[in-house]
């Protein structure tokens, strides 16, 4: 079942976003099977998603912290105590979905978990390739497809360590390591971490086999339609990861960017944007 709530304050105009891109802004979006849901809080630079079990809940990304009223917000609308967040997970450390994700999770006095290679350069500076060249140009158009947002000030000021080619990472909040590829996400029965690398190296979808449902960052968006990611850091690892999620059961994608999308046929005929478009 799926409810879109309404969109509450402080985002950017979605003039823009809605002239170029077909699907529109990301908007909030309750949906629910049985006993699992999933709440979706479109966010400033991303959306955020809110994993629902009884009594237990999961924040994936949060790129700003103009989002954290926001997600309190979502939290009261479900009727979900703030102490039921089990911990803060970012899809990948890119500054659109890391910015807010620190002062979230100590908000929250909740763990931030990441993923083993996320893990590996927070923990050992283990560098995190970004898309260069050709690639990162094409990130430029997307801005303004999703409303030109600017920088609060609470992003200059803190936002700025997490995210970027030169920032260190450093969270505050105590660390919690995910299990590795194909592992249960713990606390959370029916969802398995997925190693998605090739957008970034550190790119994690999560995966909810019953329902079909996959969250996945950046490894799909929906500016157009529903697609492939053509912003990569590694083009082989982003086929590898293509093929691989294309044999899972998805029934509906819930990108980092733009509205969730079904995927009746599954992922295999999702289509790769041409060089030319963002
Ligand atoms: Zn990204
Ligand atoms: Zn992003």
């Amino acid at each position: 079942m799926i409810h879109t709530a309404t969109t509450p304050v402080d985002r950017p105009t979605p003039l823009l976003a809605r002239l170029l891109c077909p699907p529109g802004p990301a908007k909030d979006q309750l949906i629910i099977e049985g006993d699992d849901g999933v709440f979706a809080v479109a966010g400033r630079y991303c959306v955020t998603y809110l994993i629902l079990a009884p009594g237990r809940v999961a924040v994936v990304d949060c790129g700003s912290a103009a989002d954290l009223p926001l997600i309190r917000r979502a939290l009261a609308k479900l009727g979900r105590a703030p102490a039921e967040v089990c911990f803060v997970l970012p899809t990948h450390l890119h500054f659109d979905h890391v910015m807010g994700v620190d002062l979230l999770a100590r908000s929250l006095k909740t763990p931030v978990a990441l993923g083993t290679t996320s893990l590996a350069h927070v923990r050992d500076g283990h560098p995190l390739r970004f898309p260069s060249g050709l690639t990162a140009l094409r990130s430029l158009a997307t801005w303004p497809m999703q409303g030109m947002p600017v920088f609060t000030a609470d992003d200059w000021r803190g936002g700025l360590d997490f995210g970027f080619p030169w920032s260190h990472n450093r969270f505050r909040a105590p660390l919690l390591a995910l299990p590795q590829h194909g592992a249960p996400l713990p606390e959370f029965s029916g969802w398995t971490v997925l190693e998605t690398p090739g957008h970034a190296d550190d790119a994690l979808c999560l995966h909810h086999a019953r329902t079909g449902w996959l969250i996945t960052g950046d490894t799909l968006r929906n500016f157009l339609g529903g697609e492939w990611n053509p912003m990569v850091c590694d083009q082989i690892a982003y086929q590898r990861t293509r093929a691989r999620l294309s044999t899972l059961h998805v029934s509906r994608v819930l990108p980092g960017h733009g509205p969730t999308f079904a995927t009746p046929n599954g992922l295999a005929t999702l289509p790769q944007r041409p060089w030319w478009q963002p």
